[in-house]
C-alpha cells in the first residue's frame, strides 16, 4: 500500500543543489519532485549513537533539509566502534555538536537544529512539535515507549530501530497515516521485565548490524517523506546478520491496544521508567545482597510477634496503593519522601541499630528506597524481592492484587 508524501515540495532546488543530488534527481520515482520534497522536510533524529550515526549520515547527504538532533550525551572511546558520525578528535565532545559538524561536511545545506537535553515527559512534546517524521535510534525501553505515545498524541509517524548482537528489528509506526496502522505498544504492549534483556552496553552489538538497521530506517524515512514505494506500516523487519536472513512479519493494530485501541487507557504520557521497570545502578548496587523474599520476610514477622526479633517493616508506595492491598504490621513512607530527604525522620535513628525493611509493589521503588537508606547508614536494610504482588501470590491470596 502506497501513502501519500509527508512533505509538500520546496519552491526550487539550486543549480548547486542539482549538481549535488544529480545520482537521485535521474531516479523517476525521486526526481526534482522528490528532491525538492526532501529539501522541505524536518526529521528529527533520536540519539546520535549507534542507529543515528548512519541515519543522520545518510539523511543528511539524502539532502533532508532540517535535521533535529535529540541526544544529550558525549563521545566516549568505545562508541567509535560503530557509532560512525564522530571520531577520535571528538571524545569527550557533546554528541549532537560532533554530529553537527559531521554533517556540515557532508552536506552544508542541511539546518542542523540540536536538542541536547534529555528528553522526558516535560520537553518531549515540545522537541517533537513541527519535525514531520521521526526516526527513534533510542537504546532503552522507558524511552521507546514515551517516543511512541508522544509520536502518538501529536500524530507525527516515526520509523522504529533496535539492534543487538546480531539481530536487528525496524518496523514504522504511524496510526496517524492509516486507520488499520499498528503503534509499538501493539506490537509490544508491555516492556521485558527489568534485567530479562541486557542492553548493548551489557550484551555487545556488533557495529556494522547499527549501519544495517541505520540504513533501513532511513529509507523508510526516504519513501515516507517523497511518497514512494510502500513503507513498512503493519509489517516488522527481522534482520539476522550470522544467517543473513531478512524476514518481514505482519503487525496488525490491536483492538485493544492501551494507547491506539478502542478503549485507551494510556490517555497522556505515563511514568515511563516505573513502567519500564528501571532501576538506577545505585538501587541495583543496593539490592544486590540486600533483597529479601517474602517467605523470609512471614518468618520474620512471626520472630517480631514472638519478640525475638526487631525491625520497622516500611511501604513505599503510594496511599491509594496501600489501601488495597498491604502486608499486615507495615508503615506507609511513599517513595518520594524518601528521595526529599524527609522519610528518614520517621524511621528509628541509625543509632538503635533497628533493621529497616522495605517493599513496594514489585520491588523496583523499594530498590530505590533502599539505596537512599543505605547511603543514610542504615547498613543493615533489606527489601523484599517481588513486593507486595508476591506477598498477595505466595502468602495471603485473600488480598486482592492489583
Ligand atoms: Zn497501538
Amino acid at each position: 500500500m502506497s501513502f501519500p508524501p509527508l512533505v509538500e515540495p520546496a519552491d526550487e532546488l539550486t543549480i548547486d543543489e542539482v549538481r549535488r543530488y544529480s545520482r537521485h534527481l535521474i531516479i523517476p520515482d525521486v526526481g526534482m519532485s522528490g528532491q525538492k520534497r526532501l529539501k522541505n522536510a524536518k526529521v528529527l533524529v533520536i540519539g546520535a549513537g549507534g542507529l543515528g550515526s548512519p541515519a543522520l549520515l545518510y539523511l543528511a547527504a539524502a539532502g533532508v533539509g532540517t535535521l533535529g538532533i535529540a541526544e544529550f550525551d558525549t563521545v566516549d572511546e568505545s562508541n567509535l566502534q560503530r557509532q560512525v558520525i564522530h571520531g577520535v578528535s571528538d571524545i569527550d565532545k557533546p554528541k549532537g555538536l560532533s554530529a553537527k559538524e559531521s554533517i556540515a561536511e557532508i552536506n552544508p545545506y542541511v539546518n542542523v537544529i540540536l536538542h541536547e537535553e534529555r528528553l522526558d515527559n516535560d520537553n518531549v512534546f515540545e522537541v517533537f512539535r513541527g519535525y514531520d517524521l521521526i526516526v527513534d535510534g533510542t537504546d532503552n525501553f522507558a524511552t521507546r515507549y514515551m517516543v511512541n505515545d508522544a509520536a502518538y498524541f501529536l500524530k507525527i509517524p516515526y520509523v522504529w530501530g533496535s539492534i543487538y548482537r546480531f539481530d536487528g528489528q525496524a518496523s514504522v509506526f504511524a496510526p496517524s497515516m492509516a486507520d488499520d496502522a499498528p503503534c509499538y505498544r501493539c506490537l509490544y504492549p508491555e516492556p521485558p521485565p527489568p534485567g530479562m534483556v541486557p542492553s548493548c552496553a551489557e550484551g555487545g552489538v556488533l557495529g556494522v548490524l547499527c549501519a544495517s538497521i541505520g540504513s533501513i530506517q532511513v529509507n523508510e524515512a526516504i519513501k515516507l517523506l517523497a511518497g514512494i514505494g510502500e513503507p513498512i506500516i503493519g509489517k516488522l523487519m527481522i534482520y539476522d546478520a550470522l544467517e543473513m536472513e531478512y524476514r518481514k512479519l505482519k503487525v496488525r493494530k490491536d483492538p485493544n491496544c492501551a494507547l491506539c485501541g478502542e478503549n485507551p487507557s494510556v490517555t497522556g504520557l505515563i511514568d515511563y521508567d516505573y513502567f519500564c521497570g528501571a532501576i538506577s545502578e545505585e538501587a541495583a548496587d543496593a539490592a544486590a545482597d540486600s533483597t529479601i523474599s517474602v517467605s523470609t520476610l512471614e518468618h520474620m514477622l512471626k520472630e517480631r510477634e514472638e519478640g525475638t526479633r526487631d525491625f520497622v517493616l516500611v511501604d513505599v508506595r503510594e496511599p491509594v496503593e496501600y489501601e488495597i492491598n498491604k502486608v499486615p504490621g507495615s508503615v506507609l513512607i511513599p517513595k518520594a519522601e524518601f528521595l526529599n530527604g524527609s522519610a528518614l525522620e520517621k524511621l528509628p535513628g541509625v543509632d538503635e541499630g533497628k533493621q529497616v525493611v522495605m517493599y513496594c509493589k514489585t520491588g523496583v521503588r523499594s530498590a530505590e528506597t533502599l539505596a537512599v537508606v543505605k547511603g543514610a547508614g542504615y547498613a543493615d536494610a533489606v527489601h523484599v524481592g517481588g513486593g507486595v504482588v508476591a506477598w498477595v501470590n505466595q502468602i495471603d491470596p485473600s488480598q486482592p492484587a492489583y
